[in-house]
């Protein structure tokens, strides 16, 4: 007789009837949901994830995520262009840039910052438009959305040198620990959890996460990178980051519905989504 092998679904942590989370940080315009955003965006809503940030890292991606916002409840826009991705921008790019902010269902600035991790762009050139871009960020008065990869110490200085930041801001994908952390959180900035924070060996970012008070946080995805344990290695989506918070709450010692309450009125402060 032929085996069957059935593949079973890891099942999600379940939060309390009426609990809702926020993804604040997804790339939603990339290909890979391309084929399945509708149900991606269904089993986001399923799961209690019901407000989505689409994050643009180029011009391209910023108009992309627009037009996601404008067909679905829910999901909101960020403009602005990566790390990896400043290497040709041009003067007509801030141009448009620019415009693009005025759409009503553009939340935040970025993500932009410095990434030494791949030094897709020269760290000069980096730097000059995460400058050029926080003044913009400034002047428009959007939060800002921060990339750092391994550029902690740079990323900060600059950070210090053009606040403070009334309109706020977060630390994405929040790779750093306890100190580091205190040093954002002087900016009055957020600080984003990702799905590392599932994987056994990342004690620094646990102990950063029990210091870290809940009412600077704020959860992420990353998607389509960045999947939490279960799922560590597969395409990310937005419904996952119920493990996040699963995680988050355990180290913190807390229900997952506290963690969702907290967060969730965090990221609605953040990109000021009360009414929108
Ligand atoms: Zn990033
Ligand atoms: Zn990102």
């Amino acid at each position: 007789m032929e085996k069957i092998t059935q593949k079973k679904e890891i099942p999600l942590p379940v939060p309390g009837k009426g609990a809702v989370l926020i993804d604040t940080h997804c790339h939603l315009d990339m290909s890979t949901y391309q084929d399945d955003c509708e149900a991606v965006l269904l089993r986001a809503r399923e799961a209690g994830v019901t407000r989505i940030i689409s994050v643009g890292i180029d011009l391209e991606s910023s108009r992309r995520a627009i037009t996601l916002a404008e067909h679905h409840e829910g999901v909101y826009a960020t403009v602005g262009v990566h790390p990896h991705n400043v290497g040709e921008l041009c003067e007509a790019d801030y141009l448009a840039l620019r415009s693009l902010c005025r759409h009503p269902k553009v939340v935040a600035y970025g993500e932009i910052g410095l990434d030494y991790v791949k030094n897709y762009a020269p760290v000069s050139l980096q730097k000059e438009h995460f400058g050029r871009q926080i003044a913009l960020a400034r002047e428009l008065q959007l939060p800002l959305v921060i990339h750092d990869r391994e550029a902690h110490d740079e990323i900060m200085e600059m950070l210090e040198a053009a606040g403070p930041f009334p309109a706020g801001g977060v630390m994405h994908c929040f790779s750093g620990d306890g100190a580091f952390a205190r040093r954002v959180l002087a900016l009055g900035l957020y600080i984003s959890i990702p799905g590392v924070v599932t994987f056994t060996k990342a004690e620094m970012l646990h102990e950063a996460v029990r210091e870290i008070p809940l009412s600077s946080l704020v959860l992420e995805t990353d998607g389509p990178f960045l999947a939490p344990a279960p799922y560590r290695g597969k395409r990310n989506e937005p419904r996952l980051l119920l493990f996040t918070a699963q995680k988050v709450a355990e180290l913190k010692g807390i229900s997952l519905d506290e963690v969702a309450r907290q967060t969730t009125l965090n990221g609605v402060r953040l990109f000021g989504l009360e009414g929108r």
